[in-house]
């Protein structure tokens, strides 16, 4: 009767070995997330780790061979990582996909202006944010600024003990009534996420004296005028570092799990395997969270474009080597969660604590916008996960028809690559801080570390 009956257990019960190993993981994957708050600082992150594996640049062209550790950085926002295994390409390469872009608030190209003792940026949000959550809390201004000259400056400011932050203006709920009978979606409008960020005036400065003053102190440290802000990315995200949370420390609190969660657990399985049979490739992707689009999005040419060049250099055919090849596709799903128990449908949802989950489809409105991976694909990944005993289980992003989300899965799968979804169940995902369990991000480096074999 034991073996007729499904039942989901967690990792505590199912393998209470395997917990103090994920409280450890958890240390190096907190540090990661500290250090990389953006797409470029995650990729300059994962760079730094692979070089010490033994990991080498690699651009389009360039000759491979097997036993090849190598690494192509695509414009400093996307990373692909390839270990040339000694079996032949026309085999199929192991490839895992995340994200390491994560919802933010991006400032306009013309954003500085002063009003009423106040200075401020525009902003334009990047990505699925409810945007009330981004007030009256510390944030970090990150990016990069190309100057007129063409010197690119990289800007970091808010994470230091001793540096300012930045910060959205909220209504005190004093004078909130109107505000407070607004819809959650609307109370906060777009054009409302301005960003506080000077208030002393410069002397004598004639017009917009604060502006000015910020403007002064930005060209002192980093020899930026106002119009450079034409060619920069700069975003403001959550000041705030990973935490543990609870009195067991059993959980992660930080900005950014979706999806550096899957990305560091992915980024460190293709460091740290042993094998060298198959070919391997882990794509740290940009864009994901607007759609995938754009040149170091999932959607580029780049990824089919290295496909192509690996199996030239190797003597391989790339039609046949994709039509080979599995991936999966690493990117975080949602956590059932009791205090909203209404929009989840509690069977096919993916509990904290029960390991790595695996979403066979995704989408939204009779599962629209997935790829729907296959029986066999599903059949083929359930036994490899069982055979190594790593805890999995299922997941579907809420009930039908109250919602959904996609991931990049769609646009491997579309290049003929068997692709399947499954990534770590996150709490109050797109928030500015969003919550996981160690034992989860530990199940998914461990499949995602029997994969590469
Ligand atoms: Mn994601
Ligand atoms: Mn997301």
């Amino acid at each position: 009767m034991e073996e007729l009956v499904y039942k989901k257990q967690n990792s505590y019960e199912k393998a209470p070995d395997k917990t103090a190993a994920a409280f450890e993981f958890a240390k190096d994957y907190m540090q990661f997330l500290d250090s990389s708050k953006t797409e470029r600082e995650a990729v300059d992150t994962a760079i730094e780790a692979a070089v010490k594996a033994g990991f080498t640049p690699y651009t389009l062209g360039d000759k491979v061979a097997a036993g090849d550790k190598r690494y192509l950085n695509n414009r400093g926002k996307s990373l692909i990582l390839f270990r040339v295994g000694s079996e032949s390409l026309d085999l199929g390469a192991r490839i895992t996909a995340a994200h390491i872009d994560s919802p933010r608030i991006d400032l306009k190209q013309q954003p500085l202006y002063e009003a009423d003792g106040m200075a401020f940026f525009k902003t334009h949000y990047y990505g699925g944010l409810r945007k009330y959550q981004w007030t009256a809390t510390p944030l970090a201004l990150h990016g990069v600024v190309i100057r007129a000259d063409g010197e690119s400056i990289r800007i970091s400011i808010g994470e230091d003990a001793g540096d300012p932050v930045f910060y959205i203006n909220d209504l005190l709920p004093h004078l909130a009534a109107a505000q407070s009978k607004e819809p959650l979606a609307t109370a906060i409008k777009g054009e409302d996420l301005n960003i506080l960020c000077g208030s002393a005036p410069l002397a004598e400065a004639g017009d917009d004296p604060i502006k000015r003053n910020v403007l002064k102190l930005l060209n002192e440290k980093y020899g930026i005028t106002e119009s450079d802000f034409v060619s920069a990315e700069l975003s403001v995200v959550p000041a705030t570092g990973a935490r543990d949370i609870g009195f067991d420390r059993a959980l992660i609190g930080s900005y950014g799990h979706d999806d550096r969660v899957c990305a560091y657990p992915a980024l460190r399985a293709i460091l740290d395997t042993d094998d060298t049979t198959h070919t391997q490739i882990c794509v740290l992707a940009d864009k994901e969270e607007i759609g995938s689009m754009g040149v170091s999005g999932m959607q580029s040419a780049v990824f089919s474009d290295l496909v192509d060049e690996l199996c030239l250099a190797l003597g391989a055919n790339p039609r046949v080597c994709r039509a080979a090849s599995v991936c999966l596709s690493a990117d975080v799903t949602a956590a059932y969660d009791p205090n909203f128990a209404s929009v989840y449908e509690k069977r096919n949802s993916a509990i904290v604590g029960c390991g790595v989950a695996m979403s066979k489809f995704t989408g939204s409105r009779g599962k629209s916008g997935s790829s729907d991976a296959s029986a066999e694909l599903v059949g083929r990944i359930r036994r490899m996960l069982d055979g190594a005993g790593v805890v999995w289980q299922t997941a579907e992003l809420g009930k039908v028809d109250e919602g959904g989300g996609g991931t990049v899965a769609m646009f491997i799968a579309n290049r003929n690559i068997d692709t399947l979804d499954i990534g770590v169940p996150v709490i109050s995902m797109h928030a500015p801080f969003e919550v996981v369990s160690k034992v989860d991000v530990y199940s998914a480096y461990e499949a995602f570390k029997t994969f590469t074999k």
